[in-house]
């Protein structure tokens, strides 16, 4: 299935770039961390925050406390625009021009829709259990609960980018002495360091040994 594309969605530098496939839009924004969130404020200044967030279903899903910022004008019904970036390699050309990276991105125009109080627990254990699968957390408390704000945003006006393509020099550098080439990147995260106030009942879990790769 595929996004419509929208003037505000309509790649114009490098087209061939462009994807508008869901499959992929998801994959992008499942092994992500970090969302970039763009908004004017109530006094006109364009802000771009990053915070984590999670995709459930065709929603991207932020939480945040109710005196935050970003969360109390966005929770008003304004614009948001939302980009999440993956690198894949930094790519070292034969010239300035030549040097670049290979990424996957993804651009998502969408207003936010305030969760529910009663979503609001299942709403969280999805985050939590997206960032730390498998991790068991207390239940909520009442007054946390209170404190935060859930925020959705439907994906509907979307484009995602991808640059594949290593090095890619103007023709005449291919015969030049110059080294090119590409390093790759990626994210790694290391088995748990344990908290140093567990008790001593605490059975480590397997999840301690390590996140499963974000990259499917
Ligand atoms: C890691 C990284 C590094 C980059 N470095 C450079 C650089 O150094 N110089 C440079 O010119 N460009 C760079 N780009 C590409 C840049 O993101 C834009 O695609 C580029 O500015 C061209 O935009 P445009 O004028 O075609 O589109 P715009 O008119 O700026 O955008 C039109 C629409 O196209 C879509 N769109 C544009 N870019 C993206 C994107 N990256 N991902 C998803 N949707 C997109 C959005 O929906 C946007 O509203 C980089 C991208 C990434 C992810």
């Amino acid at each position: 299935m595929k996004y419509e594309v929208t003037d505000l969605t309509k790649v114009r530098r490098r087209p061939e770039r462009a994807i508008y496939d869901r499959d992929l839009v998801h994959s992008i924004l499942d092994e992500a961390l970090v969302a970039h969130i763009g908004f004017v404020d109530d006094a006109g200044v364009p802000r771009v925050i990053p915070t984590a967030f999670s995709r459930i279903g065709e929603d991207v899903v932020i939480h945040g406390s109710t005196r935050n910022l970003l969360m109390t004008t966005l929770a008003k019904g304004g614009r948001a625009c939302i980009t999440v970036t993956l690198i894949d390699s930094l790519v070292a050309g034969r010239s300035g021009f030549g040097c670049s990276m290979d990424y996957r991105s993804v651009v998502i125009y969408s207003s936010a829709e305030v969760v529910p109080d009663s979503e609001k627990p299942d709403c969280l254990e999805r985050i939590v259990q997206d960032i730390f699968p498998g991790h068991r957390i207390r239940d909520h408390r009442e007054n946390e609960l209170k404190a935060t704000l859930v925020l959705r945003f439907p994906i509907r006006e979307v484009s995602a980018k991808v640059r594949d393509a290593g090095c890619l020099d103007v023709e005449d550098d291919y015969a030049s002495d110059r080294w090119a080439g590409r390093f790759p990147v990626s994210l790694e995260i290391g088995p748990a360091e344990n908290c140093p106030r567990l008790g001593p009942e605490v059975v480590i879990p397997e999840i301690a040994a390590g996140l499963p790769s974000r990259k499917k």
